[in-house]
């Protein structure tokens, strides 16, 4: 028996990256998870089959987060998913994973990318949580990922990182107001972590990116991954509304 086992998992954007490694590692655990993707509708069919080869159990769901109806859209595929296989819509565990990087120059930030950011990185969020307390069950938990950007700065990454300053608000006020249900909710900072991006196939750009960590390498999806499973679990169960350094030293400066 897993650590997980009889609970059951939302982790958005979880068809590459992070979001995939946290949806096997808390699959690996015992969770039946939801997979939640927008475009990527093979890579998270491929992350169903490689759960199910491995003997755990997921679900595909699909909806675009940052426009209207997208919690709506989310939820019905959620709640269906969860009614065929255990018989109820509760939910255990909900990872907020997906996000967008800015990539734009603060000169250059319009305010339609402006509202495009915060859409997906914060609003998104805010009214998942909300659409989820219905589903939660007491004992639940909610793991934000925000970023190291929040105390380390890029200035091509402003709205970003002010749009992840807001997902860490959710973990401080969230918290205080979910704590009678023995509800947890943390956020996670990642730094660099090698994800599908062409960047990290350049040898001397991963270099450079490596050298920012205490250990010298990017972060792995995995190292990322085994924090929020740390979280999700009974054995952080006195943690909450706290920040979780996972950028491999990055901010020690
Ligand atoms: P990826 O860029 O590899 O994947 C992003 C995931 O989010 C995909 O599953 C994608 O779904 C989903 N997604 C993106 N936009 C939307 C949208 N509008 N609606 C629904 N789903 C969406 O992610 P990473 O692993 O790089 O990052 C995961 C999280 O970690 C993000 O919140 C990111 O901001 C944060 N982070 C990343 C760092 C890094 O170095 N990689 C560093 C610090 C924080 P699909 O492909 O199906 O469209």
């Amino acid at each position: 028996m897993g650590r997980l086992t009889g609970k059951t998992a939302l982790v958005t954007g979880s068809s590459r990256g992070m979001g995939r490694a946290t949806a096997l590692r808390l699959a690996a655990d015992g969770a039946l998870v939801a997979v939640h993707y927008a475009r990527g509708k093979e890579e998270a069919e491929d992350v169903v089959a490689t759960i199910e080869k491995d003997g755990g159990r997921a679900f595909t769901v699909r909806a675009e987060l940052g426009v209207p109806g997208d919690v709506h859209e989310l939820f019905l595929g959620l709640e269906e998913g969860l009614r065929e296989r255990t018989g109820s819509t509760a939910l255990d565990i909900l990872v907020n994973n997906a996000g967008v990087m800015g990539g734009v120059k603060p000169e250059e930030t319009t305010p339609d990318r402006f509202d495009e950011i915060f859409a997906v990185n914060a609003k998104a969020p805010f009214f998942l949580i909300q659409r989820a307390l219905k589903n939660l069950r007491d004992g639940g938990r909610i793991i934000n990922i925000s970023s190291g950007l929040t105390r380390f700065a890029n200035p091509d990454e402003i709205a970003y990182a002010m749009a992840k300053g807001a997902v860490e608000q959710l973990a401080l006020h969230f918290a205080k107001y979910l704590g009678p249900r023995r509800i947890t909710i943390n956020s996670v900072a990642p730094g660099i972590t090698r994800n599908g991006s062409p960047v990290f196939d350049i040898p001397e750009a991963v270099e450079q990116m490596a050298a920012m960590s205490a250990f010298n390498r990017v972060g792995e999806p995995e190292d990322v991954a085994d924090v929020v499973a740390f979280l999700a679990s009974d054995d952080a169960r006195w943690i909450t509304g706290s920040f979780v350094d996972a950028t491999g030293g990055t901010l020690l400066g």
